[in-house]
């Protein structure tokens, strides 16, 4: 009989690297079969969460250094591994994931430690084809994912306007370089086909481990105009649907209405069942946070587990789709926005104008939302979502 996935939660007040070290330790040790798992593995891959190249640690939106310090202290000191960290940044302007390496302050890290830094954008790629029927047929996604002999991925605890929820399960999406994570956008525009090419990216990957740096978490707008809140947990897991079941749990959210773990759990991938998952350390009812803010262009509880899949992903595409509006008076005319459009659905009104979006283009990817630094981005509810949601509120099956 298969064990259960286990899940370890341990409370970690702040980024204080000792601190924060004991706190990976434990919760790393907790996980069932780790010793068997780590054993004499050389090769391990930090495959870290930098959505941002110029927001520091303290906006919470890149997976904190403390802890990428304390996972590269646990694997080069207690496993004897050589330790590389990777990752590829939301934006495609140029040398933009190396400037998330160093505004994450990493390049501290690395120099440190001797850690060795893979960017993704330039490391080699490998084509990935798919079996028929998946949503992304075929990806390219940088080597080094396939030539070390443990992966462990890093993600930083956060709500997002077009999946809800952001995790382990998301987290994958990047091993693809810059171009190739907006044409997945472009290949799969609606939230229910998008999630899908998510978990496309996620089985190929299949992180041995997962750690969750959830000391502070971004609620609200997340991934990237949301505001920082203090979880105090460091959550780690040998599988990144029972993480994330969890981790949602904590957050105040049904995991089967987010469209990553339900996808995941009904492709084999694991279990969202919380009584079918070993959870060590912390108790989810000692630990949550019900009142953690959600996303405001996208649902919060409707379209949840109880409907059937095909109903599910309507249901998602009606209440999560949305599409992206500029708010002028915070435009300070960057243009970053325009040049990370998958669809060039944004131009500029006039030399010196503001950005403006096309919304009949847009395909509410939020590609733009990630680089803005100004919260200029607002994302608006489609009228049917609007229209659907009013009626879920009226029912009692959307809160207010
Ligand atoms: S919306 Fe944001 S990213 Fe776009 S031009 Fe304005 S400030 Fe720059
Ligand atoms: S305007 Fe923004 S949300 Fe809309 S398609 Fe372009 S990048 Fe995506």
């Amino acid at each position: 009989m298969p064990t259960a996935p286990t899940v370890s939660i341990a409370r970690c007040n702040d980024y204080n690297v000792p601190r924060v070290y004991t706190a990976v330790k434990e919760t790393l040790e907790q996980v069932n079969g780790i010793h068997k798992l780590v054993g004499q593995k050389k090769k391990v891959l930090l495959k870290l969460n930098l959505l941002s190249s110029s927001l520091g640690p303290e906006y919470a939106v890149n997976t904190h250094p403390a802890v990428v310090r304390a996972l590269v202290d646990f694997f080069q000191k207690d496993v004897g591994a050589e330790v590389y960290i990777g990752d590829s940044c939301g934006s495609l302007r140029t040398g933009s994931t190396n400037k998330a390496f160093k505004v994450t302050r990493l390049d501290k890290v690395a120099e440190n430690t001797g850690a060795k830094w893979i960017n993704f954008d330039q490391d080699k790629h490998i084509e990935v084809k798919k079996s028929n029927g998946a949503t992304l047929p075929t990806f390219r996604m940088a080597r080094t994912v396939k030539d070390v002999d443990l992966i462990v991925s890093v993600p930083k605890l956060k709500t997002h306007g077009l999946t809800k929820y952001t995790g382990a399960l998301k987290n994958t999406l990047g091993v693809i370089p810059a171009k190739g994570k907006k044409n997945v956008h472009v290949q799969a525009p609606k939230p229910s086909n998008f999630a899908h090419a998510l978990i496309d990216i996620y089985e190929e990957v299949r992180p041995h481990l997962t750690l969750m740096d959830a000391v502070v978490g971004m609620e609200g707008n997340g991934p990237n105009a949301g505001d920082p809140r203090k979880v105090g947990l460091i959550i780690a897991s040998n599988n990144g649907v029972a993480l994330d079941a969890v981790a949602s749990s904590i957050i105040g959210y049904e995991p089967l209405g987010i469209p990553t773990i339900r996808y995941a759990q009904d492709r084999g991938l694991g279990t969202a069942d919380l009584n079918k998952i070993d959870i060590k350390g912390e108790r989810i009812s000692d630990v949550s946070i019900p009142d953690f803010k959600k996303p405001g262009n996208i649902a919060k509880d409707f379209a949840v587990n109880l409907l059937p899949g095909f109903l599910f992903a309507k249901m998602m595409d009606v209440s999560c789709d949305s599409y992206s509006t500029v708010y002028a008076p915070n435009c300070t005319k960057c243009y970053a926005c325009i040049k990370n459009c998958p669809v060039q659905a944004i131009t500029p009104t006039g030399n010196n104008d503001t950005a403006r979006v096309d919304k009949e283009k847009c395909i509410g990817c939020f590609c733009c939302d990630e680089v803005c630094d100004y919260k200029a981005i607002v994302m608006e509810r489609h009228t049917i979502g609007k229209v659907f949601l009013k009626i879920a509120e009226l029912i009692g099956a959307e809160r207010t």
